[in-house]
């Protein structure tokens, strides 16, 4: 199952899923920080995928609960889809049919729609049914979670280290290494000799005899398993 990314950088969930006060609430609300970007925040890409739906156009405050506002789906892997929405009218930065990846820009957040703060109503899908996103979501090393949701609720937390063991056979997929300089490509199978989870890289080599001859460091996010 891919893991998908939280849609903000600042992390804090001010609704959950499902709760006894909202028991309709299929989402979880995230807020905002005025460290941290302010009530129009950008919103991301919860991982790679493509624009299924986009609404754009609806002002703030509407007064009928069945209005959304300005929203982003998008249809990832795995059968997974999730929906931000009450994005900033104006804001949005794709349309339907785009491919996006994880982590690009999305739009910013707001209040548009059925909304009476700015905040980011986050959903997730898989197999056509809501689910509880907190469950499919992950933290990275480079987002901030407010202390307080950390206490609350279980947040998963990303780790490299869950998608690839020393040794597993990978291709590079994007020829540029840890300091973006760019490579020359073989084409061959590589295999991860050492993993340096603090900066998302890796080392690759290549099999050489029965020694492993070590190739480039490369950001994890561009290296591809291979199946054997
Ligand atoms: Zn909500």
């Amino acid at each position: 199952m891919i893991k998908l990314k939280y849609p903000l950088n600042y992390i804090a969930i001010t609704s959950g899923y499902k709760t006894e006060n909202r028991p309709n609430h299929a989402a979880i609300d995230l807020g905002w920080n005025r460290n941290y970007g302010g009530n129009d925040v950008l919103v991301y890409a919860p991982q790679d995928g493509k624009v299924t739906l986009v609404v754009d156009g609806k002002d703030n405050n509407l007064n009928s609960a069945t209005d959304a506002g300005n929203l982003v789906k998008i249809q990832h892997k795995d059968k997974l889809t999730t929906r931000v929405i009450h994005l900033k009218k104006g804001s949005i930065k794709v349309k339907t049919g785009d491919v996006v990846q994880k982590g690009q820009i999305l739009a910013r957040m707001n209040n548009s729609g059925y909304s009476f703060g700015p905040h980011l109503h986050y959903d997730v899908w898989f197999d056509g049914l809501k689910v509880n996103p907190i469950l499919y979501t992950y933290y990275y090393d480079d987002q901030v979670v407010n202390p307080e949701t950390l206490k609350k609720y279980k947040l998963l937390k990303y780790t490299p280290d869950d998608n690839l063991k020393l040794y597993d056979k990978v291709l590079p997929i994007k020829l540029v290494n840890w300091q973006g300089k760019s490579l020359i490509q073989y084409d061959k199978v590589y295999y991860i000799t050492k993993l340096e989870p603090k900066r998302n890289t890796a080392v690759l080599s290549a099999l050489r005899g029965n020694k492993y001859k070590v190739w480039a460091r490369l950001d994890i996010n561009n290296i591809k398993k291979v199946s054997d």
